[in-house]
């Protein structure tokens, strides 16, 4: 089917704004970055839930975030089994995330769900990191309030930019154990928005059941847009976004120059070290003499 490889071919984001600009909305399709992430990390299928609902949301995120080196990071920890999970964007497009253990596995919720809440836990906080091109990054979290990213990212974005806002994040996980659908659906009302129109607003996404069903089902991010907000709506062009690392050899020198001379030493003794990149699991063999010629280097 051709409709099929189109959809499974395509993440992307596209922004919009409705009721003549008082409710801005962006969605994102995320499910061949999932897919992607899910394979890298042999991940089973609650970590996979799990990364990409959070690539989901650092996509949303990153909209705003396009700079030459701009970076963008979201991390939950809660001291659950599936340990830290993180998912990154540079600039506004490439996309990764890991996932601390990526082989857990939890029965499933009443209503059919992953237990991604539980599997996270809520003993943390989520956290936000924006890095823009040399050296200047911004920091902010909020305590994590389910686990279910979802509800930790509506929260954030209640807390962080006080502004009312709807949010529907979805992951779907085939009969196969893999990702078949990950999408996520935001809309905010901007000031003078009517209490009416975010009412509106709120019971269109009730309606809305399970986002990665739909696209699952083939819908596009367009017709969750127009489910869940009135016309008319003005459409921004929408971007494409793919998995992608952007680790590499020097990256990786980098992260060992800053270790102890006493790690160093350890691993020159060791007669090298293979560093494995957390997000896309390509090994850098570094012999002895190279991890000898970084220390003096350093010194
Ligand atoms: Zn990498």
């Amino acid at each position: 089917m051709e409709y099929e490889v189109e959809v499974m071919n395509a993440d992307y984001r596209i922004r919009a704004t409705a009721a003549d600009g008082l409710l801005r909305t962006v969605a994102v399709n995320t499910t061949v970055t999932a897919r992607q992430a899910q394979q890298v990390h042999d991940a089973w299928p609650l970590a996979a839930a799990a990364m990409g609902r959070l690539l989901s949301v650092a996509a949303i995120l990153a909209g705003d975030v396009k700079a030459a080196g701009a970076r963008l990071t979201v991390e939950v920890d809660g001291q659950g089994p599936l340990g830290r999970v993180v998912a990154e964007v540079l600039e506004g497009d490439k996309l990764r995330a890991r996932v601390q253990h990526p082989q857990v596995e939890l029965p499933l919720r009443d209503n059919g769900k992953f237990d991604v809440g539980q599997a996270i836990g809520i003993e943390g906080t989520f956290r936000v990191i924006r890095q823009e091109g040399a050296g200047r990054w911004y920091q902010s979290q909020v305590p994590l309030r389910t686990g279910e990213i979802g509800d930790d990212f509506l929260y954030y974005l209640t807390q962080s930019e006080q502004i009312p806002s709807a949010v529907s994040v979805g992951v779907l996980v085939g009969t196969d154990g893999l990702v078949t659908a990950s999408a996520a659906v935001l809309v905010q009302a901007l000031p003078g928005c009517p209490e009416s129109l975010v009412e509106e607003v709120a019971a269109r996404f009730q309606a809305l059941e399970q986002i990665s069903r739909r696209v699952a089902d083939g819908d596009s991010l367009e017709t969750l847009i127009r489910l869940v907000v009135p016309e008319p709506i003005h459409w921004a062009e929408a971007v494409p976004i793919a998995w992608a690392c952007w680790c590499s050899e020097a990256s990786v020198l980098e992260a060992l120059k800053a270790l102890p001379a006493t790690d160093l030493e350890e691993l020159i003794a060791d007669g090298g070290a293979e560093v494995t990149c957390h997000y896309c699991r390509r090994r850098y063999p570094f012999s002895a003499s190279e991890l000898a010629a970084l220390k003096e280097d350093r010194a």
